[in-house]
């Protein structure tokens, strides 16, 4: 009783139906347990996405002690690319796309990721990662499936002025149009906790499985707290912020480092009532968000779309909690709902 065997591949056409999942059964009266050949799509990915994730670390912290950070602007000098961002995005697109082939992939910045390289290519996986079973309902995921949505740098103005622990690498992996998986990885966590600390961390989660990585916490009871842009503020920001009535307003880089401030109670609220955040900024924090029953949407409340078609730009801003999602989509005045178009 409860031996466990290795059994796929003298039971044709049963692997397929395996995928992750130990399955236990009854054989001559003797209980079994088959294990799987090979774990889910999903976990391999979420797995790869978190090796990935760690060289990225690596390479945003060497860009910055090589004290060239190769700034080019993009549309204006709020909307900035270094060697961080182009280096990190070669890197996750090509270690992604060498070991899934079938994957969609859409990296914020504008590079050909084909010839990349070889010291930029990760092909580890996290064996932590693989520890943990695919949610039944994603077992079946096929590669060609997933949308994956890769934000290198989040928070580049902050990282070019020196605001290190603003910065993360996202990476979000979609299905059906839905962010399902998600790996933050935060480079500089830690970088003022001084001599002995651990320099950066790697989230993930995956919905309906958890988040790891971090130590959730909630919020102060009955205050408002609200974590907002830094660099790219606006009228229609600040008065979306009022007619919230914070008791406290926290203004930092980065979609994933708010959403990060969400889930460790730093914040309330990450309220943003203007368009600039894409897609890439909000699939990889939504989907840990969602891993902990929290709540990311546009300002009107409307979930957002990560198929591979869809309209880059959150053109109605960012609305998320961990919890009371009502009371602060509530209070979004008309006047900002207006302006903001879907
Ligand atoms: P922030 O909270 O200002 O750090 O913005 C979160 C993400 O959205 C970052 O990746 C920003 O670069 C991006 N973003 C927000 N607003 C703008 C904007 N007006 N122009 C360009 N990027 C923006
Ligand atoms: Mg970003
Ligand atoms: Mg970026």
């Amino acid at each position: 009783p409860g031996c466990r065997v290795a059994v796929l591949s003298a039971v044709p056409g049963l692997g397929d139906q395996l995928v992750g999942q130990p399955v236990s059964g009854r054989l001559s009266g003797r209980l079994f347990t088959i294990m799987s050949a090979s774990p889910a799509l999903l976990m391999r990915l979420v797995a790869s996405g978190f090796s990935i994730a760690e060289k990225a670390q690596a390479i945003v912290q060497q860009v910055m002690s090589g004290g060239d950070l190769g700034v080019v602007e993009k549309t204006g000098a709020n909307d900035l690319q270094t060697k961080a961002d182009r280096l990190v995005q070669l890197s996750i697109c090509s270690s992604l796309a060498r070991k899934f082939p079938k994957l969609t992939i859409i990296g914020e910045e504008d590079l050909p990721f084909q010839h990349v390289d070889e010291d930029l290519i990760e092909s580890g996986q996290s064996e932590e990662v693989l520890k943990y079973s695919c949610p039944p309902q994603y077992s079946h995921i096929k590669e060609d499936e997933i949308v994956v949505w890769v934000d290198p740098l989040d928070g580049t103005k902050e990282y070019t002025e020196g605001l290190l622990d603003h910065v993360t690498v996202l990476i979000g992996f979609a299905y059906a149009g839905k962010a399902i998986a998600g790996v933050i990885n935060q480079p500089y966590y830690n970088y003022q906790a001084g001599a002995g600390a651990v320099l950066g961390r790697t989230i993930w989660g995956v919905l309906n499985l958890g988040v790891f990585g971090i130590q959730l916490k909630e919020a102060p009871e009955g205050k408002h707290i609200i974590t907002t842009t830094r660099s790219h503020s606006s009228k229609l920001v600040n008065d979306c912020i009022c007619a919230m009535k914070a008791d406290e307003v926290i203004r930092v880089g980065g979609a994933g480092n708010k959403v990060i401030q969400l889930i460790e109670g730093k914040a309330s609220a990450y309220v943003f009532a203007s368009p600039g955040c894409k897609k890439w900024d909000t699939c990889a924090p939504e989907a840990i968000l969602h891993a902990v029953s929290g709540k990311l949407t546009d300002i009107h409340g409307n979930p957002f779309q990560y198929h591979k078609d869809v309209k880059h730009m959150n053109s109605a801003g960012v609305l998320a909690t961990l919890k009371n999602f009502d009371y602060y989509a509530s209070r979004v005045p008309d006047s900002v709902k207006t302006a903001l178009v879907p």
